[in-house]
């Protein structure tokens, strides 16, 4: 009974995170109905994947710069402190901690979190770019702010071993935020606490 092509936006909407049939086809209508909204939304959309990729240096989300270059605005601000560099599972966790005002060096995003039983191995992790983010930097200290669930606990070691290679000191930040919580949606306060009251690794 649709149209082809909106019934293909509808099919393309679902495929978004938490976005089901009828909500999909909400949003469907909503853009059939404003045409500007539509124009706007598809312009954009278009020019994502060339203008938004991955931060060369720490994989936060960064947009093309005037040379070609994709460097995120963490990476840019030179007030940053270089010492200390944190270590976050994904660019929502990095974004939560923004929020809460704690950390004031640069990130590295993993991206991924170490997962035996999804057949996510140490191999799978940008393991060797953080360690030469952390040369490049010059980091004296590393925060690890992965979640505080089993895969995430699993990938904190993993991260701490690696970077004891380099003799640098690494912490875990506090408990405080719920076991198997989810970073991104902890509230400042907690977040600020969990990063004030990390632990150097043994
Ligand atoms: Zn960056």
């Amino acid at each position: 009974v649709l149209p082809r092509r909106l019934d293909e936006v509808v099919r393309l909407l679902t495929r978004l995170p938490g976005v089901g049939e009828k909500t999909a086809m909400r949003y469907a209508l909503r853009l059939v109905g404003d045409p500007t909204l539509a124009r706007d939304l598809g312009q954009h959309l278009q020019q994502l994947p060339d203008r938004v990729r991955p931060c060369e240096r720490c994989c936060n989300l960064a947009e093309i710069a005037d040379d070609g270059r994709f460097l995120c605005t963490v990476c840019l601000d030179t007030r940053r402190d270089l010492k200390v560099l944190c270590v976050v599972a994904k660019v929502q966790d990095l974004m939560a901690i923004e929020r809460s005002g704690a950390h004031r060096g640069r990130y590295f995003v993993l991206g991924r979190l170490l997962s035996p039983l999804d057949g996510v191995g140490p191999e799978e992790l940008p393991l060797g770019a953080l360690l030469r983010r952390i040369e490049e930097d010059e980091a004296e200290e590393i925060i690890v702010a992965t979640p505080p669930s089993v895969d995430g606990e699993a990938t904190a070691l993993l991260v701490a071993r690696e970077v004891a290679k380099l003799s640098i000191r690494v912490s875990r930040i506090a408990s405080g935020v719920p076991h198997g919580g989810d970073l991104e949606f902890a509230d400042q306060v907690t977040l600020g606490r969990a990063i004030d009251g990390r632990r150097q690794f043994d």
